[in-house]
Protein backbone atom coordinates (compact mmCIF):
# COMPACT_ATOMS: atom_id res chain seq x y z
CA UNK A 1 0.00 0.00 0.00
CA UNK A 2 1.21 3.12 -0.91
CA UNK A 3 2.19 5.67 1.71
CA UNK A 4 -0.36 8.11 -0.91
CA UNK A 5 -3.18 5.69 0.19
CA UNK A 6 -2.13 5.80 4.05
CA UNK A 7 -2.64 9.72 3.97
CA UNK A 8 -5.60 9.15 2.28
CA UNK A 9 -7.15 6.37 4.07
CA UNK A 10 -6.39 8.92 7.58
CA UNK A 11 -8.57 11.44 5.87
CA UNK A 12 -11.54 9.52 5.12
CA UNK A 13 -11.50 7.75 8.43
CA UNK A 14 -11.35 11.65 9.67
CA UNK A 15 -14.78 12.15 8.07
CA UNK A 16 -16.26 9.38 9.03
CA UNK A 17 -15.66 9.83 13.15
CA UNK A 18 -17.74 11.91 12.56
CA UNK A 19 -20.70 10.53 11.31
CA UNK A 20 -20.45 7.32 14.31
CA UNK A 21 -23.24 4.14 14.02
CA UNK A 22 -25.87 6.42 15.71
CA UNK A 23 -26.04 8.74 12.66
CA UNK A 24 -26.52 5.39 10.22
CA UNK A 25 -29.15 3.82 12.47
CA UNK A 26 -31.08 7.14 12.77
CA UNK A 27 -31.03 7.09 8.88
CA UNK A 28 -31.86 3.73 8.24
CA UNK A 29 -35.07 3.46 10.77
CA UNK A 30 -36.33 6.68 9.20
CA UNK A 31 -34.93 5.56 5.63
CA UNK A 32 -33.89 8.96 5.11
CA UNK A 33 -30.56 9.52 2.37
CA UNK A 34 -27.43 10.93 4.11
CA UNK A 35 -27.13 14.13 2.56
CA UNK A 36 -24.90 15.51 5.73
CA UNK A 37 -22.42 12.36 4.72
CA UNK A 38 -22.35 13.07 1.03
CA UNK A 39 -21.60 17.09 1.92
CA UNK A 40 -19.07 16.09 3.83
CA UNK A 41 -17.50 13.85 1.78
CA UNK A 42 -18.08 16.19 -1.08
CA UNK A 43 -16.69 18.97 0.19
CA UNK A 44 -13.33 17.44 0.69
CA UNK A 45 -13.16 16.62 -2.20
CA UNK A 46 -13.57 12.75 -1.56
CA UNK A 47 -16.72 11.92 -3.63
CA UNK A 48 -14.77 13.82 -7.03
CA UNK A 49 -11.55 11.87 -6.02
CA UNK A 50 -11.42 10.35 -9.65
CA UNK A 51 -12.26 13.02 -11.79
CA UNK A 52 -9.33 15.03 -13.16
CA UNK A 53 -7.87 17.33 -11.83
CA UNK A 54 -8.30 19.52 -15.13
CA UNK A 55 -12.20 19.40 -14.67
CA UNK A 56 -11.67 20.13 -11.03
CA UNK A 57 -11.21 16.91 -9.38
CA UNK A 58 -8.65 15.35 -7.43
CA UNK A 59 -7.47 12.86 -10.50
CA UNK A 60 -6.75 10.29 -8.31
CA UNK A 61 -6.63 6.48 -9.71
CA UNK A 62 -9.06 3.77 -9.33
CA UNK A 63 -6.50 2.01 -5.84
CA UNK A 64 -7.44 5.05 -4.43
CA UNK A 65 -11.01 5.36 -4.69
CA UNK A 66 -10.88 1.34 -3.59
CA UNK A 67 -9.11 2.82 -0.49
CA UNK A 68 -11.91 5.46 0.11
CA UNK A 69 -14.81 3.45 -0.37
CA UNK A 70 -12.82 0.23 2.38
CA UNK A 71 -12.78 2.84 4.86
CA UNK A 72 -16.07 4.37 4.50
CA UNK A 73 -17.38 1.13 5.24
CA UNK A 74 -14.84 -0.03 7.58
CA UNK A 75 -15.87 3.08 10.07
CA UNK A 76 -19.22 1.18 10.01
CA UNK A 77 -20.77 3.68 7.29
CA UNK A 78 -22.30 2.52 3.85
CA UNK A 79 -20.87 3.83 1.08
CA UNK A 80 -23.80 3.08 -0.67
CA UNK A 81 -25.41 5.70 -1.04
CA UNK A 82 -22.46 7.62 -2.17
CA UNK A 83 -20.35 5.50 -4.38
CA UNK A 84 -21.94 5.70 -8.05
CA UNK A 85 -20.93 8.97 -8.57
CA UNK A 86 -17.35 7.34 -8.76
CA UNK A 87 -18.23 5.54 -11.49
CA UNK A 88 -21.16 6.97 -13.22
CA UNK A 89 -18.96 9.57 -13.55
CA UNK A 90 -16.53 7.65 -15.28
CA UNK A 91 -19.04 6.71 -18.69
CA UNK A 92 -19.11 10.11 -19.05
CA UNK A 93 -15.19 11.33 -18.42
CA UNK A 94 -14.21 8.23 -21.14
CA UNK A 95 -17.05 8.70 -23.61
CA UNK A 96 -18.41 11.86 -23.40
CA UNK A 97 -17.88 14.95 -25.49
CA UNK A 98 -15.55 17.99 -24.44
CA UNK A 99 -18.66 20.01 -24.33
CA UNK A 100 -19.97 17.36 -21.97
CA UNK A 101 -17.31 17.08 -19.87
CA UNK A 102 -16.33 20.78 -19.79
CA UNK A 103 -19.52 21.75 -18.85
CA UNK A 104 -20.63 18.96 -16.33
CA UNK A 105 -17.69 17.36 -14.02
CA UNK A 106 -16.28 20.64 -12.81
CA UNK A 107 -19.85 20.99 -11.40
CA UNK A 108 -19.80 17.53 -9.98
CA UNK A 109 -16.57 17.74 -8.99
CA UNK A 110 -17.51 20.96 -6.94
CA UNK A 111 -21.05 18.99 -5.44
CA UNK A 112 -23.06 21.27 -7.36
CA UNK A 113 -24.43 18.87 -9.33
CA UNK A 114 -24.91 15.17 -7.96
CA UNK A 115 -24.55 12.14 -10.71
CA UNK A 116 -25.57 9.68 -8.30
CA UNK A 117 -28.12 7.76 -11.10
CA UNK A 118 -27.75 4.67 -13.37
CA UNK A 119 -31.06 3.29 -15.08
CA UNK A 120 -30.09 -0.03 -16.83
CA UNK A 121 -32.43 -2.51 -14.88
CA UNK A 122 -35.89 -3.29 -16.54
CA UNK A 123 -38.53 -5.25 -14.95
CA UNK A 124 -38.69 -7.57 -17.91
CA UNK A 125 -35.21 -7.78 -18.82
CA UNK A 126 -33.61 -8.20 -15.06
CA UNK A 127 -29.86 -9.73 -15.82
CA UNK A 128 -30.39 -10.00 -19.51
CA UNK A 129 -29.36 -6.36 -20.69
CA UNK A 130 -29.66 -6.58 -23.81
CA UNK A 131 -33.51 -7.53 -23.87
CA UNK A 132 -34.08 -4.05 -22.00
CA UNK A 133 -37.37 -2.75 -23.67
CA UNK A 134 -36.63 1.12 -22.93
CA UNK A 135 -36.63 3.00 -26.23
CA UNK A 136 -35.19 6.30 -27.10
CA UNK A 137 -36.53 7.26 -30.86
CA UNK A 138 -34.85 10.28 -32.55
CA UNK A 139 -37.38 13.24 -33.03
CA UNK A 140 -35.58 16.33 -34.74
CA UNK A 141 -33.48 18.33 -31.51
CA UNK A 142 -34.66 15.53 -29.14
CA UNK A 143 -34.99 11.83 -28.44
CA UNK A 144 -38.42 10.39 -27.04
CA UNK A 145 -37.90 7.84 -24.23
CA UNK A 146 -40.81 5.27 -23.26
CA UNK A 147 -40.23 2.34 -21.51
CA UNK A 148 -39.98 1.53 -17.55
CA UNK A 149 -36.57 1.04 -15.29
CA UNK A 150 -36.79 -1.11 -12.09
CA UNK A 151 -34.54 -0.59 -8.62
CA UNK A 152 -33.21 2.88 -9.90
CA UNK A 153 -30.94 3.99 -6.89
CA UNK A 154 -31.05 7.99 -5.89
CA UNK A 155 -33.06 9.32 -8.51
CA UNK A 156 -34.51 11.88 -5.97
CA UNK A 157 -31.33 12.44 -4.93
CA UNK A 158 -29.43 13.07 -8.27
CA UNK A 159 -29.33 16.74 -10.65
CA UNK A 160 -28.31 13.82 -13.48
CA UNK A 161 -28.75 10.18 -14.50
CA UNK A 162 -27.36 7.85 -16.85
CA UNK A 163 -30.00 5.97 -18.44
CA UNK A 164 -29.33 3.22 -21.17
CA UNK A 165 -32.21 2.71 -23.97
CA UNK A 166 -32.79 0.96 -27.41
CA UNK A 167 -32.23 3.40 -30.31
CA UNK A 168 -32.59 0.40 -32.98
CA UNK A 169 -34.88 -2.16 -32.72
CA UNK A 170 -33.44 -5.91 -31.87
CA UNK A 171 -34.62 -7.39 -34.76
CA UNK A 172 -32.99 -4.59 -36.89
CA UNK A 173 -29.28 -5.03 -35.13
CA UNK A 174 -26.86 -7.99 -35.77
CA UNK A 175 -25.51 -8.18 -32.41
CA UNK A 176 -27.78 -8.07 -29.48
CA UNK A 177 -25.64 -5.60 -27.71
CA UNK A 178 -25.82 -3.01 -30.64
CA UNK A 179 -28.46 -0.34 -31.24
CA UNK A 180 -28.16 0.50 -27.71
CA UNK A 181 -27.14 4.15 -26.13
CA UNK A 182 -25.89 6.10 -23.40
CA UNK A 183 -27.71 9.17 -22.74
CA UNK A 184 -27.32 12.05 -19.76
CA UNK A 185 -30.53 12.74 -18.58
CA UNK A 186 -30.60 15.86 -16.51
CA UNK A 187 -33.23 14.69 -13.90
CA UNK A 188 -34.10 18.42 -12.97
CA UNK A 189 -36.17 19.37 -15.96
CA UNK A 190 -37.14 15.54 -17.36
CA UNK A 191 -41.15 15.85 -18.04
CA UNK A 192 -42.75 12.70 -19.06
CA UNK A 193 -41.15 11.19 -16.21
CA UNK A 194 -42.33 8.97 -12.99
CA UNK A 195 -40.70 8.04 -10.16
CA UNK A 196 -42.18 5.77 -7.56
CA UNK A 197 -39.89 4.81 -4.56
CA UNK A 198 -39.73 1.08 -3.78
CA UNK A 199 -39.24 0.39 -0.05
CA UNK A 200 -36.06 -2.48 -0.01
CA UNK A 201 -34.19 -4.41 2.69
CA UNK A 202 -31.94 -1.54 3.59
CA UNK A 203 -31.67 2.18 3.37
CA UNK A 204 -31.01 3.03 -0.34
CA UNK A 205 -33.20 5.39 -1.98
CA UNK A 206 -34.42 3.04 -4.79
CA UNK A 207 -37.14 3.58 -7.12
CA UNK A 208 -39.36 2.17 -10.05
CA UNK A 209 -39.45 4.81 -13.30
CA UNK A 210 -41.84 5.39 -16.10
CA UNK A 211 -41.00 7.26 -18.98
CA UNK A 212 -43.93 7.99 -21.07
CA UNK A 213 -42.70 10.25 -24.29
CA UNK A 214 -40.03 11.93 -22.31
CA UNK A 215 -37.78 14.12 -24.13
CA UNK A 216 -34.44 14.22 -24.07
CA UNK A 217 -32.12 16.85 -25.64
CA UNK A 218 -30.07 14.80 -28.72
CA UNK A 219 -26.85 16.69 -27.37
CA UNK A 220 -27.45 14.51 -24.31
CA UNK A 221 -25.98 11.76 -26.13
CA UNK A 222 -23.13 10.02 -24.76
CA UNK A 223 -20.21 9.29 -27.25
CA UNK A 224 -22.09 7.39 -30.50
CA UNK A 225 -25.62 6.36 -31.18
CA UNK A 226 -25.73 2.37 -30.85
CA UNK A 227 -22.64 1.75 -28.56
CA UNK A 228 -24.20 2.67 -25.41
CA UNK A 229 -24.10 -1.06 -24.15
CA UNK A 230 -19.92 -0.89 -24.59
CA UNK A 231 -19.91 2.05 -22.59
CA UNK A 232 -21.65 0.82 -20.12
CA UNK A 233 -19.53 -2.48 -19.77
CA UNK A 234 -16.09 -0.64 -20.12
CA UNK A 235 -17.40 1.45 -16.35
CA UNK A 236 -18.57 -2.08 -15.05
CA UNK A 237 -15.37 -3.20 -14.10
CA UNK A 238 -14.59 0.17 -12.42
CA UNK A 239 -17.84 -0.51 -10.18
CA UNK A 240 -17.17 -3.95 -9.38
CA UNK A 241 -13.51 -3.73 -8.01
CA UNK A 242 -14.79 -0.42 -6.13
CA UNK A 243 -17.40 -2.68 -4.61
CA UNK A 244 -15.62 -5.18 -3.57
CA UNK A 245 -13.14 -2.33 -1.80
CA UNK A 246 -16.63 -1.72 0.21
CA UNK A 247 -16.94 -5.53 0.96
CA UNK A 248 -13.60 -5.69 1.85
CA UNK A 249 -14.38 -2.52 4.29
CA UNK A 250 -17.38 -4.29 5.76
CA UNK A 251 -15.36 -7.57 6.46
CA UNK A 252 -12.91 -5.54 8.36
CA UNK A 253 -15.54 -3.92 10.28
CA UNK A 254 -17.36 -7.17 11.19
CA UNK A 255 -13.95 -9.36 12.02
CA UNK A 256 -13.13 -6.17 13.98
CA UNK A 257 -16.33 -6.14 15.77
CA UNK A 258 -16.67 -9.79 16.41
CA UNK A 259 -13.08 -10.27 17.62
CA UNK A 260 -14.04 -7.23 20.25
CA UNK A 261 -17.25 -8.92 21.30
CA UNK A 262 -15.62 -12.31 21.79
CA UNK A 263 -12.75 -10.79 24.06
CA UNK A 264 -15.11 -8.99 26.12
CA UNK A 265 -18.26 -11.00 26.51
CA UNK A 266 -18.34 -13.60 29.65
CA UNK A 267 -20.36 -16.50 29.91
CA UNK A 268 -20.04 -19.54 31.75
CA UNK A 269 -17.19 -17.23 33.59
CA UNK A 270 -15.04 -16.88 31.00
CA UNK A 271 -14.68 -14.61 27.57
CA UNK A 272 -16.85 -16.70 24.67
CA UNK A 273 -13.60 -15.96 22.79
CA UNK A 274 -11.70 -18.52 24.80
CA UNK A 275 -13.89 -21.31 22.80
CA UNK A 276 -12.22 -22.64 19.65
CA UNK A 277 -16.08 -22.95 18.49
CA UNK A 278 -16.12 -19.00 18.39
CA UNK A 279 -12.75 -18.31 17.27
CA UNK A 280 -12.73 -20.76 14.20
CA UNK A 281 -15.22 -18.61 12.34
CA UNK A 282 -13.90 -15.09 12.37
CA UNK A 283 -10.52 -16.72 11.66
CA UNK A 284 -11.63 -17.71 9.00
CA UNK A 285 -13.59 -14.99 7.10
CA UNK A 286 -10.36 -12.97 8.24
CA UNK A 287 -8.47 -15.62 5.78
CA UNK A 288 -11.09 -14.53 3.27
CA UNK A 289 -11.54 -11.13 3.52
CA UNK A 290 -7.82 -10.50 3.36
CA UNK A 291 -7.39 -12.46 0.16
CA UNK A 292 -10.46 -10.96 -1.24
CA UNK A 293 -8.64 -7.53 -0.75
CA UNK A 294 -5.43 -8.91 -2.51
CA UNK A 295 -7.60 -9.34 -5.78
CA UNK A 296 -8.99 -6.10 -5.22
CA UNK A 297 -5.92 -5.27 -5.19
CA UNK A 298 -4.73 -7.06 -8.32
CA UNK A 299 -7.79 -5.70 -10.33
CA UNK A 300 -7.14 -2.27 -9.55
CA UNK A 301 -4.15 -2.15 -10.45
CA UNK A 302 -4.59 -3.65 -13.84
CA UNK A 303 -7.21 -1.20 -14.38
CA UNK A 304 -4.82 1.63 -13.19
CA UNK A 305 -2.64 0.35 -15.86
CA UNK A 306 -4.76 0.25 -18.52
CA UNK A 307 -4.54 -3.52 -18.97
CA UNK A 308 -7.26 -5.91 -19.33
CA UNK A 309 -9.19 -6.62 -15.71
CA UNK A 310 -12.30 -8.14 -16.80
CA UNK A 311 -11.62 -11.51 -15.09
CA UNK A 312 -10.05 -9.88 -12.02
CA UNK A 313 -12.74 -7.09 -11.33
CA UNK A 314 -15.41 -10.12 -11.38
CA UNK A 315 -13.12 -12.24 -9.57
CA UNK A 316 -12.26 -9.59 -7.09
CA UNK A 317 -16.18 -8.79 -6.82
CA UNK A 318 -17.05 -12.29 -6.42
CA UNK A 319 -14.78 -13.25 -3.04
CA UNK A 320 -15.13 -9.97 -1.77
CA UNK A 321 -18.89 -10.06 -1.55
CA UNK A 322 -18.68 -13.66 -0.48
CA UNK A 323 -16.27 -12.60 2.08
CA UNK A 324 -18.02 -10.03 4.02
CA UNK A 325 -21.03 -11.79 3.85
CA UNK A 326 -19.33 -14.91 5.47
CA UNK A 327 -17.66 -12.55 7.87
CA UNK A 328 -21.13 -10.75 8.71
CA UNK A 329 -22.34 -14.09 9.31
CA UNK A 330 -19.85 -14.96 12.08
CA UNK A 331 -20.43 -11.52 13.81
CA UNK A 332 -24.28 -11.83 14.18
CA UNK A 333 -23.31 -15.56 15.50
CA UNK A 334 -20.33 -14.21 17.56
CA UNK A 335 -23.10 -11.25 19.36
CA UNK A 336 -25.70 -13.83 19.76
CA UNK A 337 -28.96 -11.93 20.27
CA UNK A 338 -27.19 -8.66 20.40
CA UNK A 339 -26.64 -9.19 17.06
CA UNK A 340 -30.03 -8.77 15.82
CA UNK A 341 -30.26 -5.83 18.00
CA UNK A 342 -30.11 -2.57 15.82
CA UNK A 343 -28.39 -0.61 18.72
CA UNK A 344 -25.14 -3.10 18.18
CA UNK A 345 -24.75 -2.14 14.38
CA UNK A 346 -24.56 -5.60 12.97
CA UNK A 347 -28.12 -6.67 11.54
CA UNK A 348 -27.98 -3.36 9.83
CA UNK A 349 -24.42 -4.01 8.36
CA UNK A 350 -25.03 -7.65 7.63
CA UNK A 351 -28.21 -6.23 5.58
CA UNK A 352 -26.18 -3.47 3.29
CA UNK A 353 -23.55 -6.25 2.63
CA UNK A 354 -25.70 -8.89 1.45
CA UNK A 355 -27.07 -6.69 -1.07
CA UNK A 356 -23.68 -7.45 -2.76
CA UNK A 357 -24.75 -11.17 -3.71
CA UNK A 358 -27.12 -9.91 -5.90
CA UNK A 359 -26.44 -6.39 -7.19
CA UNK A 360 -24.82 -4.62 -9.45
CA UNK A 361 -24.39 -7.87 -10.64
CA UNK A 362 -25.67 -11.37 -8.69
CA UNK A 363 -23.40 -14.08 -7.75
CA UNK A 364 -24.29 -16.80 -10.70
CA UNK A 365 -23.19 -14.28 -13.29
CA UNK A 366 -20.09 -13.78 -12.28
CA UNK A 367 -19.58 -18.03 -12.16
CA UNK A 368 -20.85 -17.98 -15.21
CA UNK A 369 -18.52 -15.14 -16.47
CA UNK A 370 -15.60 -16.81 -15.03
CA UNK A 371 -16.84 -20.62 -16.42
CA UNK A 372 -16.79 -18.91 -20.12
CA UNK A 373 -14.82 -16.62 -20.59
CA UNK A 374 -11.89 -17.68 -17.87
CA UNK A 375 -12.29 -21.53 -18.18
CA UNK A 376 -13.21 -21.50 -21.85
CA UNK A 377 -16.91 -23.37 -20.76
CA UNK A 378 -19.37 -23.39 -23.17
CA UNK A 379 -22.18 -20.45 -23.29
CA UNK A 380 -25.07 -21.90 -20.89
CA UNK A 381 -27.07 -19.17 -22.25
C1 LIG B 1 -31.12 -2.07 -3.58
C2 LIG B 1 -30.91 -2.22 -5.05
C3 LIG B 1 -30.34 -1.16 -5.77
C4 LIG B 1 -30.19 -1.28 -7.16
N1 LIG B 1 -29.68 -0.19 -7.86
C5 LIG B 1 -29.67 -0.25 -9.22
C6 LIG B 1 -29.29 0.90 -9.99
O1 LIG B 1 -28.98 1.97 -9.44
N2 LIG B 1 -29.31 0.82 -11.34
C7 LIG B 1 -29.67 -0.33 -11.99
O2 LIG B 1 -29.67 -0.34 -13.22
N3 LIG B 1 -30.02 -1.45 -11.29
C8 LIG B 1 -30.03 -1.43 -9.93
N4 LIG B 1 -30.42 -2.54 -9.20
C9 LIG B 1 -30.82 -3.77 -9.91
C10 LIG B 1 -29.80 -4.88 -9.81
O3 LIG B 1 -28.66 -4.59 -10.57
C11 LIG B 1 -30.51 -6.16 -10.25
O4 LIG B 1 -31.49 -6.46 -9.25
C12 LIG B 1 -29.57 -7.31 -10.43
O5 LIG B 1 -28.71 -7.04 -11.53
C13 LIG B 1 -30.32 -8.62 -10.68
O6 LIG B 1 -31.31 -8.45 -11.66
P1 LIG B 1 -32.82 -8.91 -11.34
O7 LIG B 1 -33.19 -8.37 -10.01
O8 LIG B 1 -33.69 -8.56 -12.48
O9 LIG B 1 -32.69 -10.47 -11.18
P2 LIG B 1 -33.04 -11.58 -12.27
O10 LIG B 1 -32.36 -11.28 -13.56
O11 LIG B 1 -34.51 -11.80 -12.26
O12 LIG B 1 -32.31 -12.83 -11.61
C14 LIG B 1 -32.83 -13.47 -10.42
C15 LIG B 1 -31.84 -14.52 -9.96
O13 LIG B 1 -31.68 -15.49 -10.98
C16 LIG B 1 -30.31 -15.64 -11.28
N5 LIG B 1 -30.13 -15.89 -12.72
C17 LIG B 1 -30.69 -15.22 -13.76
N6 LIG B 1 -30.27 -15.72 -14.92
C18 LIG B 1 -29.39 -16.71 -14.63
C19 LIG B 1 -28.60 -17.62 -15.40
N7 LIG B 1 -28.61 -17.58 -16.73
N8 LIG B 1 -27.82 -18.51 -14.75
C20 LIG B 1 -27.81 -18.56 -13.39
N9 LIG B 1 -28.53 -17.74 -12.61
C21 LIG B 1 -29.31 -16.82 -13.22
C22 LIG B 1 -29.62 -14.37 -10.87
O14 LIG B 1 -28.28 -14.61 -10.53
C23 LIG B 1 -30.46 -13.93 -9.68
O15 LIG B 1 -29.94 -14.48 -8.50
C24 LIG B 1 -30.56 -2.47 -7.81
C25 LIG B 1 -31.10 -3.54 -7.08
C26 LIG B 1 -31.30 -3.40 -5.72
C27 LIG B 1 -31.92 -4.55 -4.97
Amino acid sequence: MTKKHQDLRRGVREVCSHFPGEYWRTLDAKRRYPEEFVAAMTEVGYLGALIPEEYGGMGLDLSAGCAILEEVNRSGANAGPAHAQMYTMGTLLRHGSEKQKSEYLPKIARGDLRLQAFAVTEPEAGTDTTSIRTTATRKGDHYVVNGRKIYISRVEQSDLMILLARTTPLEEVEKRSSGLSAFLVDLREAEGLTVRPRRVMMNNATSELVFEEARVPAQNIIGEEGEGFRYIIDGMNAERILIAAECVGDGRWFIEKATERAGEREVFGRSIGENQGVQFPIARAYANVEAAALMVEKAASLFDRGEPCGAEANLAKLLAADASWEAANAALQTFGGYGFDAGYDVERKLRETRLYQVAPISTNLILSYIAEHVLGLPRSF
